[in-house]
């Protein structure tokens, strides 16, 4: 059998992956050695079996291709291209820029500064992006919140993002949110919602919130008014806050920042809501989780056994 890399490390130790850019650059400074740190880190197939007559591929130089090899059959001249069945087919840039654009939308630097250092046009690094955010997406999908219970406390508050007036004075209204966090553990949800009526918010915060929890609202009053065989089945306690809804206003603060800085239209308003969830669920080394959660979602390994 044929390897690209001698070893491939364990995906966990993708999680704490700890390298700067300028290691980043120096570890990946060719093709080959690109392709390598990509089959050695599980990005892509290292090792792949001819789906015709079932013997061993090599990797075989190729000037003409984009990743410079690509797979080949010695016994029947079958190839097969480098980042087949990996997260990289979906793009047409070459995989040492995909790897630099993934190192610095983790290090979350801005999109003009991004284009420059990669020479990736803004609207092909905005298609890239939309990429990224997919695998965000499916994982705050596999991994549901949930959060409260008896003897817990959840915050929920509504707010409008993205609503503002352009420079001829136009006013756009932007989108409702209702935001939830758990007290103490600090676990947030935020969900875009048409409308903010107490009849329409209760099933959503039931898709998160556990029975019998303690609810701080400045509309407990709302809440309290449906209809009480409608809040017996929820099992919830509607309080008014003490003070303010502090925890959710500072996450409101942290998320509207962000939105103004990216200028975000209505169109992918809830990619980059995901985005801004994943970023708070990970906390910290964004690179190497998203090579984690890339690397579980694109089984370049299920691929290679599938074939054998
Ligand atoms: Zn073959």
């Amino acid at each position: 059998m044929y390897y690209i890399s001698e070893n491939v490390v364990p995906a966990l130790e993708l999680c704490c992956l700890n390298i700067s850019m300028t290691d980043l650059i120096l570890q990946t400074c060719d093709t080959f050695t690109t392709v390598k740190w990509l089959a050695r880190h599980g990005l892509i197939a290292n090792k792949l079996v001819c789906r015709t007559c079932r013997h061993p591929m090599c990797l075989q130089a190729r000037g003409s291709n984009r990743d410079g090899y690509c797979w080949a059959c010695s016994k029947c001249g079958r190839t097969k291209a480098l980042r087949h069945g990996s997260f990289f087919v979906h793009s047409g840039l070459k995989l040492i820029q995909i790897l630099e654009i993934l190192y610095l939308w983790s290090s979350e630097r801005p999109q003009v500064e991004i284009s420059k250092q990669t020479g990736v046009s803004p609207r092909c690094l905005l298609n890239w992006y939309n990429c990224i955010r997919d695998v965000c997406a499916r994982y705050l999908t596999d991994n549901p919140v949930e959060m409260g219970g008896h003897d817990r406390t959840v915050e929920i508050d509504e707010t409008k993002l993205i609503e503002r007036t352009n420079r001829r004075g136009k006013y756009k209204p932007g989108q409702w949110v209702l935001g939830m966090v758990e007290l103490d553990t600090n676990i947030i949800m935020m969900v875009p919602v048409d409308e903010i009526d107490a009849a329409t918010i209760l099933p959503v915060i039931a898709q998160y919130v556990r029975a019998g929890t303690r609810i701080v609202t400045n509309r407990c009053q709302d809440y309290n008014a449906l209809p009480q065989q409608e809040l017996t089945n929820y099992g919830y306690t509607f309080v008014a806050p003490e003070d303010s809804i502090n925890s959710m206003h500072e996450i409101w603060d942290l998320c509207k920042a962000k939105f103004r800085a990216l200028k975000t239209n209505d169109n992918n308003f809830s990619s980059h809501l995901q985005e801004f969830l994943w970023r708070r669920r990970i906390k910290d080394n964004f690179f190497g989780n998203i090579l984690y959660w890339i690397r579980h979602y694109y089984d370049v390994f299920n691929l290679v056994t599938f074939d054998f």
